[in-house]
């Protein structure tokens, strides 16, 4: 068994140690120490150093969790620690290939043995039972980062529309990097990238006001974006605008299904919103009068949940979850 040390314990690093527990023997490692410059808190069931210890530490070799500073890193630990260059790994290229095929990502195609852990405690969402919400186990793709319900995504655009098949115009609001990717990959200068905020997009967009002529996308993407917006009915006829006549918009928001829609102008501060909707910037919680709503506005509405469509091995194997929806509108 090689002896190897984990190096960084930021958000990924943490995860990445706990998803790692149980499971050493399988991936061919015993862990002797985590090494991280600053103070950790948290506890491990491996001793945590700083990294001054590698000089007395005996271990075969040590995997990087900081993917954004991977290179820093390794120029650090050969220059300043003695480490060998070829003793240096990071532990996403090094787990591909390891352990066994438990679970599966339809998004980047790799199997693996583990995948992290997503989203963080909280009272709201045990209580109202979000889909999606709250701290959940073996959630996030080690290799591409997509979450349970980014998988569910990718699952509905491939096996009920004609996204991947047929060339297309796309407009896809809030863009998940790992699908924008994809998408981007097949369909080049017909897709396009939206959001209210700067970050990387092809377009600034306003939902409730959209720049593009109208009746001109086969296929919008919109998932969990209306939960910020106040003008719901302004945007999903924008949406409906933008739309051809035969073309999709693939939709999602966090739901609880226990109740109807929950959106009242008294609950006006991060405080309420947080408890109420689940989220400081959320305007509502949309519950399970959805496709009431959806159909008001004037679309057809065909929904997808996972446990309505997979079987209970599948559903496992990919880490999804059952009550996690897509839905389809048409005009
Ligand atoms: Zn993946």
């Amino acid at each position: 068994m090689d002896k190897a040390v984990i190096y960084g314990l930021g958000i990924e690093g943490r995860n990445i140690v706990e998803s790692m527990y149980g499971i050493e023997e399988e991936l061919g490692i015993e862990i002797v120490a985590l090494i991280d410059k600053a103070e950790v808190k948290k506890h491990f069931r491996y001793p945590v150093y700083k990294p001054d210890s590698l000089l007395k530490l005996a271990y075969d070799y040590i995997l990087v969790t900081a993917k954004q500073y991977y290179y820093e890193i390794k120029k650090e630990l050969i220059e300043k620690y003695a480490v060998k260059q070829e003793q240096i790994f990071l532990w996403h290229n090094w787990l591909v290939g390891r352990g066994k095929r438990r679970y599966y990502c339809n998004v980047c195609s790799h199997h693996m043995p583990l995948m992290l852990k997503a989203g963080y405690e909280s009272p709201v969402f045990s209580v109202k039972k979000i889909v999606g919400g709250g701290s959940r186990d073996a959630a996030v793709c080690p290799f591409c980062h997509s979450y349970d319900r980014n998988r569910w995504v990718q699952y509905v655009m491939e096996h009920k529309t004609e996204i991947y098949e047929r060339q297309s115009k796309i407009l896809h609001f809030a863009p998940e990097t790992m699908i924008e990717q994809k998408l981007r990959a097949v369909h080049q200068g017909e897709y396009i990238t939206a959001d209210i905020n700067a970050a990387g997009v092809d377009r600034i967009e306003d939902i409730t006001d959209i720049s593009f002529k109208d009746g001109i996308f086969d296929y919008i993407i919109c998932n969990h974006v209306l939960e910020h917006i106040k003008a719901e009915e302004k945007a999903l006829s924008e949406l409906k605008r933008c739309l051809k006549d035969d073309g999709k918009i693939i939709f999602s928001v966090p739901i609880c299904w226990k109740e109807k829609t929950v959106e009242d102008e008294r609950i006006n501060t991060d405080e309420l919103r947080l408890m109420e909707y689940g989220q400081e910037d959320h305007v509502r919680l949309y519950g399970n009068d959805l496709k009431e709503r959806l159909e008001k506005s004037g679309f057809r509405v065909t929904l997808y949940r996972v446990g309505g469509e997979l079987a209970k091995e599948q559903i496992k194997q990919m880490r999804l979850l059952a009550e996690d929806t897509v839905w389809i509108l048409e005009k």
